[in-house]
């Protein structure tokens, strides 16, 4: 058994959705290789970064992926004097990954690790409320947000208010100046 630390740099396309790890960014990588029969069992833990949108307000959204890892590396079929033997069921689907040149390539079973575990709505925090729906302002930075709503039923009535407004005339003050006129 063999304990193995290591940081490597994410490869491109690790993301589902609003949320992925950038390529490039450290993942690290805690690791016991153990010597099987069939091969070198792997396990361990990792942490990616993630990178994402809030599903209800789009602002970006980081934090630390951890996730446990186990896969079986099998050595290629060999012959009865250790010489590596072609097989010709080698593509089959559900075969474990094989260990190449004395190398396990861990890269398909860290991302497909990450990849499942990221969320399909990532949200910036629980309660988000999100952006308005009339203007799209972020309304977590302006609880009090809201816009007057006009009411279809009450259109006949506002357009009377409106009518009585601008017709507004004092009778006193006619009658007044209709007085003024007849000196
Ligand atoms: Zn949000
Ligand atoms: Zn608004």
């Amino acid at each position: 058994m063999k304990e193995l630390h290591r940081q490597v740099p994410a490869t491109a396309g690790w993301g589902a959705g609003l949320a992925r790890v950038p390529e490039g960014s450290d993942l690290d990588l805690d690791l016991r290789l153990e010597s099987v029969v069939e091969g070198v069992l792997v396990s361990g833990t990792f942490r990616a970064r993630v990178n994402a949108e809030c599903a209800r307000c789009l602002e970006p959204v980081t934090w630390d992926e951890h996730a446990d890892i186990q896969e079986l590396f099998v050595y290629p079929p060999q012959d009865a004097r250790g010489y590596r033997v072609e097989v010709e069921d080698d593509s089959e689907e559900d075969a474990p990954p094989a260990i190449e040149d004395d190398l396990i390539d861990l890269e398909a079973t860290v991302r497909d690790a990450v990849v499942l575990r990221l969320p399909i709505a990532p949200l910036c925090r629980d309660d988000c409320p999100g952006l308005c729906s009339e203007c799209g302002a972020l309304l977590a930075q302006d609880p009090g947000h809201g816009h007057e709503v006009h009411d279809p039923r009450w259109a006949a009535l506002e357009a009377l208010l409106d009518e009585g407004t601008q017709d507004k005339h004092d009778p006193v003050r006619d009658t007044a100046r209709d007085d003024e006129k007849d000196d």
